[in-house]
Formats: structure tokens, sequence, C-alpha cells
């Protein structure tokens, strides 16, 4: 008997990532056989015998072997980056790729059966360019992409699985390891409307690593001398990076938490030197107060965009790894006036809301459905003559940031010399004035023009 394709969906995250699929009408997700858990890091390293380790073996390789390992190429999803392990140079996708791969192995060998089709989430601020550059590395993995959805829509999905009937307006704060996405949802009727989205693209859990970092090398400075900031030894970033994350997330939990490197860097006379420190969850509120407060335009911009304020939001949905920290909780209570339990695992919703999305596909009747927006306007390179008086290489808005998608607009435009017979047209993504300061995406030139006088043509 052949059995049927199951399509599985997956959070490609900065710091983590997971796969799962919806059994029985339950979105359930894989865990990986060597840990047991289903938070895999999104990690990839090269052992020194060749062999390439994905998630947990690969992020201790980061102590021992800095050079063999790449973590957090997310960031540079759709940049010409290229990271290095030992002699191999990789672009950011064929990390992606690694992983994607990995998560493929662990699907087919718990369902053993093949799988080719997925849906991948990624950040609802991702431009056009990190968009493609995911679907390339899920076909570089293998997969079939049957679908990208925004991180934020997805964990609104796995919540309104379980509350189909509800009538509310949703408030994802979604903060993981590199990016803070905020979307503004309307459930009504099993139906799940995205209405606006706001993020920064350069904010998260990673950034409070680097300011515990940033006071460990002061203090260790302070106390033996030695200023690490010079040096460029990757195993002492590394091993300051990994005791920074450790803190915070005990810090999570408690008011103060112990830091201890033994034998860090090699002091005067040639002893070895360690470093030791009491790191207080004040201290560490003092050290990220900045980090915070820059969670809080995001949210106000997603509410100004969708003419909210916060008392017009039923539910705040906190999302991601670093939703966990008790200053940004407390963000969130200071705009909102309250916070709501936790109905969603933080670590989890986004791929519990991609595997619904996946089983929506051959599974019927689980009476929920959605839309999604897109985040940044597209518009063409053109002269606009207006309040500014004639503005060339000006951005003309087709379609407006926060529409609904599929969307589509239409807009006239006519040459501007006599006898003009050819047209360039430049699209580009982004919200600047000027079409340059924006992402170009495609060009292309319409030249069978009709011969005619300056502005007949449209
Ligand atoms: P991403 O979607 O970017 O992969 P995740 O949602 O998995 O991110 O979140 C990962 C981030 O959450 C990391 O920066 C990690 O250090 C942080 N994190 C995880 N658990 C905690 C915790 N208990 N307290 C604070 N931060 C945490
Ligand atoms: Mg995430």
């Amino acid at each position: 008997m052949a059995t049927t394709p199951i399509v599985v969906g997956i959070d490609l995250g900065t710091s983590t990532s997971e796969i799962g699929y919806l059994k029985n009408g339950k979105p359930v997700l894989i865990p990986d056989p060597n840990t047991g858990s289903p938070i895999i890091p999104s990690v990839v390293a090269l052992a020194p015998t060749g062999e390439v380790l994905i998630g947990t073996p690969a992020k201790r390789m980061l102590l021992s072997f800095p050079d063999r390992v790449v973590a957090e190429a997310k960031r540079a999803m759709g940049s010409p980056t290229m990271f290095t392990i030992a002699d191999q140079h990789l672009r950011p996708q064929e990390i992606a790729a690694h992983l994607l791969r990995y998560l493929k192995q662990i699907a087919e060998d718990h369902l053993q059966q093949p799988i080719s089709e997925a849906v991948v989430t990624v950040p609802a601020n991702f431009t056009d360019a990190q968009r493609q550059a995911t679907k390339d590395a899920g076909e570089l993995a293998g997969f079939r992409v049957e679908r990208m959805i925004n991180e934020p829509t997805a964990a609104a999905l796995a919540y309104g699985l379980d509350h189909v009937d509800a009538e509310e307006t949703v408030l994802v704060f979604d903060l993981g390891g590199g990016t803070l996405d905020v979307t503004l949802l309307d459930m009504f009727s099993g139906v799940l409307e995205a209405r606006t989205t706001a993020g920064d693209v350069a904010l998260g859990g990673k950034d409070f690593d680097d300011a515990i970092v940033g006071w460990l090398i002061d203090r260790f400075k302070q106390s033996a001398g030695i200023d690490l900031r010079a040096s460029a030894d990757p195993k002492v970033s590394g091993r300051l990076k990994d005791a920074a994350e450790t803190a915070k997330k005990e810090l999570s939990g408690t008011m103060s938490t112990s830091i201890s490197l033994p034998f860090l860097a090699i002091g005067a006379g040639g002893t070895p030197v360690g470093l030791e420190e009491t790191l207080s969850r004040a201290e560490f509120d003092r050290l990220t107060q900045s980090l915070v407060e820059r969670c809080r335009a995001p949210v106000m911009k997603a509410l100004a965009a969708a003419k909210l304020t916060p008392a017009g939001i039923d539910k705040v949905l906190l999302v991601g790894g670093s939703t966990r920290i008790p200053a940004v909780k407390e963000l969130i209570r200071s705009i909102f006036g309250k916070l709501w339990p936790t109905e969603v695992n933080p670590d989890e919703a986004v791929a519990l809301g991609a595997a619904v999305q996946a089983g929506l596909k051959t599974q019927t009747g689980l009476g929920i459905t959605f839309t999604d927006i897109c985040a940044h306007s597209l518009g063409i390179e053109a002269i606009v003559s207006g309040r500014y008086g004639v503005v060339p290489g000006a951005m003309s808005v087709i379609l407006e940031k926060n529409k609904t998608v599929p969307c589509s607009n239409m807009e006239s435009y006519s040459t501007v010399s006599d006898d003009q017979p050819v047209v360039r047209i430049a699209v580009y993504q982004g919200e600047e004035p000027l079409a340059k300061d924006n992402k170009l995406l495609a060009e292309f030139e319409i030249d069978d023009l009709p011969i005619m006088e300056a502005g007949e043509v449209d």
C-alpha cells in the first residue's frame, strides 16, 4: 500500500530549528534522536574527521574548534557573505541546506517514509532576496518548498487551531536569537488575518549575550589587567559567548548567577588566569536596558499602522526564546497593562504553526485558514512631480506595505520625451522616498513603445 505523502513544517531559526507535521489534526514536533529534544541548535560544524555535525554536537564544537563552526548564518541570508569552515567556503543558503537536510533525515527516520515537501517559515520582515535564499536552501536540501509563511503568522496559527471560535485581535511578539518580529492579526470564525507587521532585523538574544560578553571583558580587565578585546583567539570569544548565553538564560529564573571560566588567559609570568564573576539580574537589566527599550518601537509601529492603541489588543502572544527574559515581559506589561497566561510554547509555536499549514494541504476539516501580508512596499523608480517639485529617481509605490497577499494593483506612467521608444522599469522594495535607497529586485525594458509625444504613452 502506498503511504500518503506527509508535508512537514519547518521553523528554520537563527538560533534553533524545529521540524514537525500534523498528526490526526494536531501539530507535533519530531525530536532529535541524539538529544531527545525537538529544539535543534541552528549550528553546522565540520569535525576534524571530515564529518558534518549539526545541532547540539556542532554547538559544543564552538568551544573546541570555533573555526570549524558556523552559527547564526540566517542573519546573512540573501547577502553575498561567505562562511569559511576549515577549507570550505559556503554561502548562507548552503549552511541552511545542511540544517534542512538534517531535519529532513530526522523526519524520514521518525516517519519511516521519504519526505519531499515542506512549509518553511521566515521572519515577517524578510526581504524578497532573503526569502529566495531560504527557498534555495530548501531545494538544495531536496525539498519542494510548498510554501513560506511568516513566523509570527505561523505562531498565531498554532494558537488559533485551539481557539477556532475566538474573535480576537492578537499581537504576536516574536523575539528570537537574531530578530524581532511584531505582527498584528484579527481572528474570526477560524480565519486568521494578518493586518500589520513591524520589526527589527538586528535585535535578538544574541545582542543580550554580547552585552554580557562586553561586561565580562571589562571586569576581567579590571581584575586581571588583561584586555581580552585584544585577544584574537576565537576559542576565548567562543567560551565567553557560551558562558554569557548560559548566564542570561539562568537569569530568567534566578536573581543572580555565577560565571566561571578557568584558564581563560595567560597572565604575567606565564601563569594561567581564570575569570570568576557573579552577575545579578539587576546588573543584567542595566546592561540590556537599551536593547529592551528598542523592542517598544516595532510594537507601536504595528499598532499605529492598524490604527489601534494597546487597549485594542485582546491578547499578546509571546514567541521566541528571548521573551523569557523578565525585563522583556515587563516591557510588554508596561505597554499593555497586563500579561496574558502563556498559551503557546515560545520555542515551538512557530514550528507547530508551520506543521499546521503543512497539514492543511492534505488534511481537511481543521476549521482554520489564514491570510498573510507583505512587510515592505513594492514600487518602481520614476520621475514624480508633486509637493516637492519634480523628483527624479523617486520610489513610486504600487503596492503599499502591510497589504494582504496575494495582491495586485495598477498604476499608469507616461514617457518623458517625444518619440521615446524604450522605458526601463526598475522594481524596488522598501520605504525610502528615493528608489536607489531601497532594494532593487528586478529591472527590465519595454522597447516596442509606439512613437508619440512625451506623456502620451502610458
Ligand atoms: P530563533 O527563532 O531566532 O532561532 P529562538 O526562538 O529559538 O530563536 O530563541 C533563541 C534565543 O532565545 C537565543 O538567543 C537564546 O539564548 C534565547 N533563550 C532561550 N531560552 C532562554 C531563557 N530561558 N532566557 C533568556 N533567553 C533565552
Ligand atoms: Mg524563531
